[in-house]
């Protein structure tokens, strides 16, 4: 690609912006719904399929454990905001649900608050492993927003 060409793409890759939100019901049925539709929006940034599983794996985790844990079952609402800034995927997966005590500890592999479910409490270690970026937000009693940030399609743009 030729200097000027090379910087012309630059820019339109720094300008990129674009959001979506989806709001919900917490019933298991949607959490495919809810993978899928986050995949088809990530599909503007031209991932790789790689991406785009790590991006459907740590959206389901973090709406599973808005249907088990937050909601503990009962059906409310889940929103799901999307962003596109760059390169740069951004997502929040919010409940107004139960919400979480202790978040460093929740957040260790295999703590699980319902091992008599059979959860093996890796649902956050997966959602830090395959996204860039991690961050949970809870408040017991008023609910919780996890966010998650990950660079795509860095390797086809060679940066
Ligand atoms: P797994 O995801 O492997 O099935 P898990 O859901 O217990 O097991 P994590 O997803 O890592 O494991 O979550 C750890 C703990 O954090 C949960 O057991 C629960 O106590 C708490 N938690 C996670 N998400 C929420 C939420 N949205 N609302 C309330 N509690 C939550
Ligand atoms: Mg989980």
């Amino acid at each position: 690609m030729k200097e000027k060409e090379q910087k012309i793409a630059g820019a339109a890759k720094e300008e990129r912006q674009n959001h979506m939100k989806l709001e919900f019901d917490s019933r298991s049925e949607n959490e495919g719904f809810a993978r899928v539709a986050v995949a088809a929006f990530m599909t503007q940034l031209n991932p790789t399929i790689e991406e785009v599983a790590d991006v459907k794996t740590a959206v389901s985790e973090a709406v599973t454990n808005s249907i088990i844990h937050g909601y503990e079952g009962r059906v409310e609402k889940i929103i799901i905001r999307c962003s596109i800034k760059g390169d740069e995927l951004e997502i929040t997966v919010e409940d107004r649900g139960v919400g979480i005590p202790d978040v460093k500890a929740a957040m260790e592999p295999l703590y699980t608050s319902k091992p008599e479910l059979e959860r093996s409490g890796m649902g956050f270690a997966f959602m830090e492993a395959f996204m860039d970026t991690l961050r949970v937000e809870s408040t017991p009693g008023v609910g919780t927003a996890v966010h998650m940030i990950k660079k795509i399609g860095t390797g086809q743009w060679g940066d």
